[in-house]
């Protein structure tokens, strides 16, 4: 027989699942069986770390909250990891602030490689969209397997590049939106908090995570209701 047995399970399986009202049972022991063989998300994980082998995310698989951000700066680049520089120290601070340590969640980027510039030129520069095009298969492929209850996007590219919309964050952020069903709460970038460093726009992000902790169904103190950035 040239056909793999196992490909021949699985197209009974398929088969039987489309053409009758009766699924087929397996006892507990072989589903206790199947269960135990049957790869975690770290293993998931690892073909999209693989196929990218730059920056593609950091974190606990099973995350209940994931971050999303634009792209790796030269700090993430050097590192391999997202969100190490100054953007990403901030951010490490809000997520503590919430009572996660970066370990508890998962962050990742819209495009796993820092956008290149030109010789001589500093700085970072945002993606094109055909850069967020490419990349967002990654991005989807690993909400699809760590299954947050929420996202949150930070900032408009990191918007535009899951959701595909161009809009303000004055219009954007604060809200609950979803992405194929999951609450998504949009904030500024930690990198404008960088740049206006003024407590009004520091607070906003602090009410968008105490937000995001209520979706979360997560106690909140008082110290932390009270609390500015
Ligand atoms: N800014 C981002 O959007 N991502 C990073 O990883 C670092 C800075």
């Amino acid at each position: 027989m040239k056909e793999p047995a196992l490909d021949l399970v699985v197209a009974a399986l398929r088969k039987i699942r489309e053409t009758s009202d009766h699924l087929p049972r397996a006892s507990r022991i072989s589903l206790a069986q199947l269960q135990s063989v049957a790869p975690n998300k770290a293993d998931l994980l690892a073909p999209i770390r693989e196929r990218v082998r730059v920056c593609t995310g950091v974190g606990n698989p099973d995350a209940e909250l994931m971050f999303i951000g634009e792209a790796p700066g030269a700090d993430e680049d050097k590192r391999g990891e997202p969100f190490v520089g100054r953007a990403g120290q901030l951010l490490t601070k809000i997520i503590e602030t919430m009572g996660f340590s970066r370990e508890q969640v998962y962050i990742a980027n819209i495009l796993k490689c820092r956008p290149d510039t030109s010789p001589g030129s500093f700085g970072n520069r945002p993606p094109t969209p055909l850069e967020m095009q490419t990349c967002r298969p990654y991005l989807v492929e690993q909400i699809d397997i760590i299954q947050p209850k929420v996202l949150v996007a930070l900032g408009a590219v990191a918007v535009e590049g899951l959701l595909g919309t161009r809009a303000t964050m004055r219009e954007l952020r604060g809200r609950w939106h979803s992405y194929n069903g999951t609450p998504l709460m949009i904030t500024y970038h930690p990198a404008y908090l960088l740049r206006n460093q003024s407590p009004s726009e520091k607070r906003k992000v602090w009410e968008d995570m105490l937000q995001v902790l209520e979706g979360l169904e997560r106690p909140i103190t008082e110290r932390q209701r009270n609390y500015f950035l």
